[in-house]
Parts: C-alpha cells; structure tokens; sequence
C-alpha cells in the first residue's frame, strides 16, 4: 500500500476547507475562472446589476462607475473584476491593499495607466492611509498630485490621468473609510453559494478539468463545499486524486464519500479541527458555556485559530454559539456529533443570534460542570 498516508491527508484536510486560496489554487483558479458574466453561477443580484452598469458604459462608451465587491473569501471577487474587464474588452491591472504601503506606490501604479484600464485593488482595506486619500482624488477627479520636495517648500504637482475603472475587492467592507466606499458608484456584496449552485460550478469544472464527474458525486461535494466554490473546486480535485489512485478514474457518490473520509471533511463540510472543537465542547464541558481559551487548550490549538479558522463557519452553521459567559453547544451539535445531550441542558445565547431560554432535554436549568472564563476573552 503506497499513497494515501491517513494522517497526512488529515492534516492536509485543515487547508482543505478554507476559504483563502493556495498557491496550488491560485495556479487552478485561473484556469477555472469564468470569463464572462453568462458563465458566472449565481449571485444574481449582484450579476443582473452588474450587466447594467457595463451595458450602459459601453453603449456611452465611457469608462463605467467604479465598483466595490464585498464577501467572504473564495466567493468570486477576483473573477468578477476579471469579467469586468473582459467583458469591456479593455486591459486589466492587479494589485492588492498589502502593496501599497506608500502614496508613492500607488501614484506609480496610476501613473502608468493606459485610457479605460480596470484597476482590480485586491484587500483595498489594508492600504496604507495616505494612499487613500490619493486614491479619493483619483477616483473622482482622474488626477493624483505628486508632492515635489519637503517641508515648507514642498509643492503639489497635478497629473491628469487618463480615465479608468477601479474594481476594489474587500472581505471586511465595514473597515473601508466612509469617503472611500462612497466614491464607488456601484457596490456588490457577494453571499455563500446554495449547494445546487456549487453543483453547477462543479459540472463546469469537471468539464474543463475534463474529469467524469456523475450528479450524485456533484452533489456530494456541493453539500461539503461550505457555500464556497473555491472549497469546492478543491473537494473536487482530491475527489479527482482519489479516483485515479484508489479507483478506476471516475467521480462517482462512492468516490467522493471515500476520498473525502481520507480527508477528514464531512457530510457538512466540517474538518477535523472544527470536529475537535465541537467533541471538546460537548464531550469535555458539556455543552457549555466554556472559555474561548479553555476550549482552545483542550484541542491543543491557539485560541486565535479557534476564533478565525473554526468559528465562523461554526456559528454561521448554527453548530456552535456564542454567548457572554463562553462558547455553547446547539441543539444541532448534538445532534451532528450523534450524541445526546445531557438532561437538563440548555442554550440560550441570545448574543450569537438564537432564541433565548431553548431548551434541550425538557429542562431549562442551567449547564453544570462547565468550565467559565470571565467575559473579556469573548470577542468578535
Ligand atoms: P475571491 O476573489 O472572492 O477570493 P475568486 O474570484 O478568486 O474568489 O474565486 C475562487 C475560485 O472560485 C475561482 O477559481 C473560480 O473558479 C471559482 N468561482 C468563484 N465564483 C464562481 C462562480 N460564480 N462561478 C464559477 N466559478 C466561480
């Protein structure tokens, strides 16, 4: 038996579901990304709109508004400012917040711009502050104005800039300076895939990954695929990996239940992470409510792991809960972990966005034997 090693794959399996992109999905996403809006699943909404405003640019033959796209990780961002541009059949220019620490870098990237360029600015939250106010002044006036010299004899030098598109790209809408969000003329927030779409992205891409993927596997890693169809183009090719090593080359239901088991990803797309988390809450405190830092001990992970890898797709599952005296288990934990919870167990946290005072197991009395940690660790 060579290939598969269990353990490795399992530890493999803590990259396999986030939503950020690898080096080997950066090399696959390209080949993989829709090229015109027609070929983009879902976000209709987001979709329809953006037609309009490039339709109508393009009928003016002006350069269009510019756009803000908001959302998670692995939701299609990068691909709509790619369509954006090929679908105005103009050149596009890529960079992102974390390279442009100076005003100076920025004026250099907007200075060589050609006429109806898309500028895609990946991350724009995380530019440095000067260089947003350059970047308002650009946006609105096509002009940035290079600062000749120091101190008081300093001069303002205006450059006129030929017209172009910015596509900024954000997963944290909420920290983008109110001047700057409003100098966009069209924002689109991008929302988690409903698992018939990852379908549809999966089919597109076993076609051009020219693999045999059948409806029931398709649907399969959909259900895994945590709304993301980053996460599910990369299901995809470990389901692929396994065929050609462990079965005879196509992506059948049995293929993809076995090659997902090796990797530790469930039927609801949990790792093993997220599973040690919820076993530790459940098996080890009871359901709850226990400290952030308790339960990050007892999984042997950093607390800050726990809070940014495995909560956020917990709680937005409804596996976990978030309350003022610590993490809580759900009814739905329980029940996803195949155990029952103990009589007298309730949930009531009311901060993470559930109905106060449920109850499991007839009783409403409080959790026992929980370990608590005083409130100040609890944060989002
Ligand atoms: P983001 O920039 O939001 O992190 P990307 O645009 O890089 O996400 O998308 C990640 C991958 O997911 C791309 O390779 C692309 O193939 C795929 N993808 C994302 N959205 C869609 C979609 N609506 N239809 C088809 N494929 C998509």
């Amino acid at each position: 038996m060579s290939g598969f090693d269990p353990r490795a794959a399992a530890d493999e399996s803590l990259a396999l579901v986030a939503a950020e992109a690898s080096v080997e999905d950066q090399q696959i996403d390209t080949a993989l990304r829709p090229r015109k809006l027609e070929d983009f699943v879902g976000q209709r909404v987001v979709r329809e709109q953006l037609t309009l405003v490039l339709e109508a640019a393009k009928a003016r033959g002006s350069a269009p508004d510019h756009v803000l796209l908001s959302g998670p990780p692995g939701l299609g961002k990068t691909t709509l400012a790619m369509i954006v541009a090929h679908e105005l059949g103009a050149p596009l220019r890529v960079t992102s917040g974390p390279a442009i620490q100076h005003a100076g870098d920025l004026a250099a990237v907007l200075s060589s711009l050609s006429p109806g360029e898309v500028l895609f600015l990946d991350e724009i939250h995380r530019m440095a502050r000067p260089a947003e106010e350059m970047l308002y002044v650009a946006m609105e006036d096509f002009r940035v104005d290079v600062i000749v010299g120091k101190g008081p004899g300093a001069t303002a030098i205006p450059l006129e800039l030929p017209p172009f598109t910015l596509v900024g790209a954000t997963t944290r809408a909420g920290m983008l300076p109110g001047p700057l969000r409003d100098r966009f003329g069209f924002t689109g927030h991008l929302d988690f895939y409903d698992p018939a779409e990852l379908e549809q992205v999966l089919r597109r891409s076993a076609t051009l990954l020219k693999v045999d993927l059948s409806p029931e596997a398709g649907a399969e890693i959909a259900g895994r695929s945590r709304g993301t169809p980053r996460i599910a183009n990369r299901l995809l090719r470990r389901v692929r990996d396994w065929a050609q090593v462990r079965g005879d080359g196509t992506l059948d239901l049995a293929a993809a239940r076995a090659a997902l088991k090796v990797y530790a990803v469930d039927e609801r797309g949990l790792d093993r992470l997220d599973r040690s988390v919820l076993e530790a809450l459940c098996k080890r405190f009871g359901g709850g409510p226990v400290g952030l830092s308790t339960l990050a001990v007892a999984v042997g992970e950093e607390a800050e792991t726990v809070e940014t890898v495995a909560e956020p797709f917990l709680v937005r599952e409804g596996l976990l809960g978030r309350t003022p005296r610590g993490r809580v288990a759900t009814p739905d934990t329980w029940l996803h972990l195949g155990l029952t919870a103990p009589p007298g167990f309730s949930w009531g946290g009311g901060s993470a966005g559930f109905g106060s005072g449920a109850v499991v197991g007839g009783a409403t009395t409080p959790r026992l034997g929980a370990i608590q940690e005083p409130l100040p660790e609890f944060g989002d």
